[in-house]
Formats: C-alpha cells, structure tokens, sequence
C-alpha cells in the first residue's frame, strides 16, 4: 500500500476494501477507475460467499423489497415451520427477535411507502450500472436479457400479480407480459404440469453464472492495478492514522477501511462501536441435469410452493428461500429436500450434480435498505452491506455510490436514506 513521498504517512487515497463478494469487487473496481490505490482482502477466493450460488437475477423489477408478512394467517404458516419457502431453527429464534420485530415494523404500510422510495431509486439503476462494468468484457455472455416467469396454479393469484405489475409499471416503470396457460406451455414446453399461467417480469437479466460474473469484474479490479490478498477481516485495527489488516502475506495499511462483509459485517464493525441489527436469510441450491432433451429456457419461480429454478452453465439451479438459523451454523437443507419433489413434478429433472447442497446467506437489514456510508465514530471506515435479497442486483450500483462518495464526487443516487447511523 502507498505511502506518501517522504515515506512516513499512509496516501490519503489507500483503501483496503474487506469482504470480495459482488458488492466488494464492485466497490473496489469504482474506487481503483477513481485512482485510489486498492487492495481487496477475503478469507476466501473472490465471490465466494452469498454472491456464488444465489438465483443469479439482476432484479430490475424488484421495487418492493420482500416486507414480513402482516396477515395472521401467513405468520401461523410460517410457525409451523413444515413449509418451503420459510423455515427456522428454534434455538435460533431469540437471536433474531429483535431484528424480526423491527422488520415488522418498518413493514406497515405507511413506513414500508417510503421504504420503497429509498430501494426503488437503487432498482432502477441496476441494469445500466452491471452493463457499466460489463460492456467489452467476457461478462456480456453471461448476462441473457430474457427476465424471469413466476408461474401461478390459481387463476385469481395471477390476476391478483398481474394488477400489482400494472401498478408497479406505473410507479417504477417495470415491464412484464402475462401468459396464459397456453402460452405458458408454449413458452416452456418440458413443463409436465398445466398452470393457470405467468407473469414474466421482461427487464431482468438472468445470469448463467453467478460466481464468473463477480470473477469478471474482479479481473477488471486487477487489470485497473489493484491488488488481492487473502486474510482475515476481522484483525482490523487502527494504525497511526489509518487502518491495519494482518493477510495471510503479510500486514496491509491503508488510510481508509470499506466494510463489503455481506452478513458478517458485525464482526468488523463491532468491535468498532456500531452494532448493526444484520439478520440472515440462509438459503441453498442444487443443480440438476434435464432428461433427454428437456430445457428450461426460462427461469421460474413456483410461487404456490416457493422455490425458483434457474437454468444455469452447471444445470439447472433450483434454490430455496429463506431459514432462519445462526450464519455459520450447520447447514440442515431441510427445504431442499421438500422443495425437490415439488421441482420434479414441475420439470423433467434428471440427477442431482453436487452431493452437497451450496449454502448462502442473505445480509437483511430490518428496514429493508442496505448500508451506505461512513461509521458514525470511525469516519475513515466506510459500510457497504445488508443488501438482502438483491446483492447481486446491487453491487455495481452500491460500488458506484460509495465510490463517489469517498472521492468527494456528487453521488449519482441520494445516499441519505442508506446511512448508517439509521441504527
Ligand atoms: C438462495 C439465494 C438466492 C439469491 N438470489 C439472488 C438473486 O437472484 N439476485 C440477487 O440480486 N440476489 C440474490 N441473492 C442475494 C445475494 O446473493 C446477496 O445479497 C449478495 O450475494 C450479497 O453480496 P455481498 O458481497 O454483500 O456478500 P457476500 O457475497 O456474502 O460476500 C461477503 C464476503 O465476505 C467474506 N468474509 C466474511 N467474513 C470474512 C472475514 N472475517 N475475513 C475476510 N473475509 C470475510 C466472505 O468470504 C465473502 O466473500 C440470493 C441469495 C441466496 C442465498
């Protein structure tokens, strides 16, 4: 890392960028176009967390973030805890009741409105900001502009899906088309089911591989001169004027910290006096192969059973949606196991690929927006997390905002609303 010409002091444009997952390289990669001198510092190899085995779904319609549920009906569902789409470990519950009931809470209507102000003006940047990073690159392969379908049994779901599109076309200006049963087996012709049709959400880009995708941008990081080291995040400490990390090479010093932890964030930042209220939603995949000439060409989500299947470069992915255990407790793929019977009946699936199924974790925050900016007490260690259920969507966006802000460029979004000192 740089120091300056005398030697004695650290640059003032040093930034050691914790945490190699799509928000981190995409923050590095903004701040090294910048010219600040970078090093980029995971445990493990870069995209190796939340953002390697996600549903791969740069999200353009996702406008309203996922509130907790408010009807009665749906947290009874939930806490009988035999369902697909939510599942919890008990012993976890404690941990998580303060955080679940601030969710609840910025999920009223009213607070949720402006919720969706705040997310919805980072949505619409998606799309430009991963084409930004990804024009002349090997990474446009990877992006196929053909959105995803969620397919409905109930026709009255459907219509219900489709007058809530309509209004986010209005609101938000996100395009779908609405398939019936016909055109849906047009569409997906290996379907072994008849449904009452989809909603195909038509903006977003489906990713082949989510992991090359963040490999992509990190190579972009490295052909920028920036640097990589491998070590633990978690043995920050100030040094002189700046910050310190011990990698597995050797200690690493620069003048500013960016905190790209995803759901490990607190670890970091703690110790530092700021204890954000993080939750994890964990989620798993497995691919399958097809029988015989069988495609999918489309991604889907089962919305009655609560899953998604993604065709991907490693089969087709099928993922799970969210349980509520520790971040690093031991995976119990429980909804996998319920969701694959379900995903068979649906799709000609041939064999799983892996023996193990891949495990992530989604960063939540209770009031649905992620991390942006300065800690409160330490104005030279940056955040950069709590994206949840759309950090792939957002790394470049978040990469291009903190980058902007640490340089003392104009912000090309309103950072207020992300803050940390929210909390
Ligand atoms: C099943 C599933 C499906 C999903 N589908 C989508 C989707 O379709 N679209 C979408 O936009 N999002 C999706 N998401 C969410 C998305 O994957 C995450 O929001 C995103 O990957 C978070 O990125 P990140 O860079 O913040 O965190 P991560 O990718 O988790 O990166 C954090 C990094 O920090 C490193 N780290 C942690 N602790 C330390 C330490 N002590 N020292 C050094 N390094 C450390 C980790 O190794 C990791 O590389 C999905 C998530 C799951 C689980």
């Amino acid at each position: 890392m740089s120091r300056d010409k005398a030697g004695k002091g650290l640059m003032a444009d040093s930034v050691v960028v914790l945490g190699a997952g799509m928000v981190g390289v995409s923050v590095a990669l903004h701040l090294r176009r910048r010219g600040c001198d970078v090093v980029l510092v995971d445990r493990q190899g870069p995209g190796e967390g939340a953002s390697f085995g996600n549903g791969g779904l740069i999200q353009r319609e996702a406008v309203y973030p996922h509130a907790f549920p408010r009807s009665f009906s749906e947290l009874l569902r939930i806490a009988r805890n035999n369902a697909v789409d939510v599942s919890y470990h008990p012993l976890a519950l404690p941990s998580y009741a303060s955080p679940l009931l601030r969710y609840w809470w910025h999920s009223e209507p009213a607070r949720y409105a402006q919720v969706v102000l705040a997310w919805s003006a980072l949505i619409r940047t998606c799309l430009d900001e991963h084409l930004a990073l990804a024009r002349d690159t090997e990474a446009m392969a990877l992006l196929r502009p053909i959105g995803f379908m969620r397919l409905f049994r109930d026709p009255a779901a459907l219509e219900a899906a489709a007058a809530a599109a309509e209004i986010g076309k209005r609101e938000h200006d996100v395009n779908f088309s609405i398939l019936d049963s016909k055109a849906l087996a047009a569409a997906e012709p290996h379907l072994l089911v008849e449904r009452a049709g989809a909603l195909h959400w038509t903006d977003p880009l489906s990713v082949s591989d989510p992991h090359a995708l963040t490999l992509a941008y990190f190579r972009r990081f490295l052909e920028a001169g920036g640097s990589f080291m491998t070590g633990d995040a978690t043995t920050l400490a100030s040094a002189g004027s700046g910050w310190k990390i011990q990698a597995q090479d050797g200690p690493v010093e620069a003048a500013r910290a960016v905190v790209a932890l995803g759901a490990w964030a607190p670890k970091v930042t703690q110790p530092l006096g700021y204890a954000p209220p993080i939750f994890g939603k964990r989620g798993y995949h497995y691919h399958y192969g097809m029988q015989g000439n069988a495609v999918l060409n489309r991604p889907i989500i089962d919305t009655d059973a609560g899953f998604a299947l993604m065709p991907m470069r490693a089969g087709v992915r099928l993922t799970t949606g969210a349980e509520f255990a520790g971040t690093d407790a031991a995976a119990t793929p429980i909804q996998l196991d319920r969701a694959e019977p379900v995903a068979r009946k649906l799709l000609p699936l041939a064999d799983r690929v892996e023996d193990k199924p891949w495990l992530g974790v989604r960063p939540c925050m209770p009031d649905m927006l992620p991390v942006i900016g300065p800690l409160p007490k330490h104005a030279s260690v940056w955040c950069a997390f709590g994206h949840g259920h759309q950090g792939l969507t957002l790394g470049p966006t978040t990469g291009r905002l903190v980058a902007e802000m640490m340089t003392g460029e104009k912000p090309f979004v309103d950072p207020a609303p992300y803050r940390p000192e929210r909390f």
